[in-house]
């Protein structure tokens, strides 16, 4: 299986063009863009494609003529901007389905005309287990809020698995006692606010990232072998150096856009 981080950024990435503060300054001198978080499996499944997905696909040398399925968390427009079915619509009739909770589907089923029909939508609910574009995907409950239901995926074929989970604060007991059992070869957990611990909880903080992380180790979700990387990373985070460092304390790492995990 092959992940393919097209963004790790938080809706406004990093830097935001508003700030000067040192984790921006940091980004801008080194050149750094962290766009908003999505994920291309395999060229077939696109995870939270937000408004720069196709130019993050572009900018890695990829193109979608392959994909299969846009699986989204939650109908906020950093997680899916709808704009992307119309320019599937506009040049291939290829069918492309699109899956998320009702949220989801209700908002970026309105972009298209009624008559075309190379482009499905489905609708899922946390609980659910289920096939998207080939791939076993557990569909978990997220901590979050956006319109109605938030989730977040397991996603399984017979080579590996990987737990994404963002948007979310601390996960529902639900959702831990769903990956009960399971053993992830790559987590892709947000951790939004850094030190930040005032901004809400529909969110991860470091401080709530490290419990989440030990939580998973406990249930043995992750193992010493499982990869697990910060996503949806905000400026409110401390600069590269010093983040990496923080989340090397966790057994955890952040990564640039652009970076290829291989799984299995
Ligand atoms: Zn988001
Ligand atoms: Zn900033
Ligand atoms: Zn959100």
């Amino acid at each position: 299986m092959e992940v393919l981080l097209l963004g790790t950024g938080a809706a406004d990435g990093i830097p935001n063009p508003f700030c000067r503060c040192a984790t921006c300054t940091d980004h801008r001198e080194r050149g750094e863009l962290r766009t908003p978080t999505s994920v291309l499996v395999d060229g077939r499944l696109l995870i939270d494609p937000g408004p720069e997905a196709p130019r993050q696909v572009s900018r890695y040398g990829r193109d979608l003529t392959g994909l299969v399925a846009v699986l989204a968390g939650h109908a906020h427009s950093d997680h899916l901007d709808p704009a992307l079915l119309m320019h599937h619509s506009w040049v291939t009739e290829s069918p492309l389905e699109v899956v998320g909770p009702e949220p989801v589907v209700a908002w970026s089923r309105q972009w298209l005309d009624g008559d075309q029909t190379a482009i499905s939508f489905r609708s899922v609910t946390a609980g659910d287990t289920t096939d998207v574009a080939g791939y076993r995907v557990t569909v978990l409950a997220a901590n979050h809020e956006a319109f109605g239901e938030a989730c977040c995926y397991l996603i399984e074929d017979d080579s590996a698995s990987v737990l994404y989970a963002t948007d979310t604060g601390l996960l529902p007991e639900a959702t831990f006692s769903a990956l009960t059992g399971t053993r992830a070869d790559l987590v892709l957990l947000e951790e939004t606010f850094g030190p930040r611990t005032d901004k809400g909880d529909r969110h991860l903080h470091l401080a709530t990232f490290g419990q989440t992380v030990a939580r998973l180790r406990e249930l043995g979700v992750v193992s010493e072998s499982t990869r697990v990387v910060a996503v949806h990373l905000a400026h409110d985070n401390p600069p590269l150096a010093q983040l990496g460092a923080e989340l090397a304390e966790f057994g955890a790492e952040v990564l640039p856009d652009g970076t290829v995990i291989t799984l299995g």
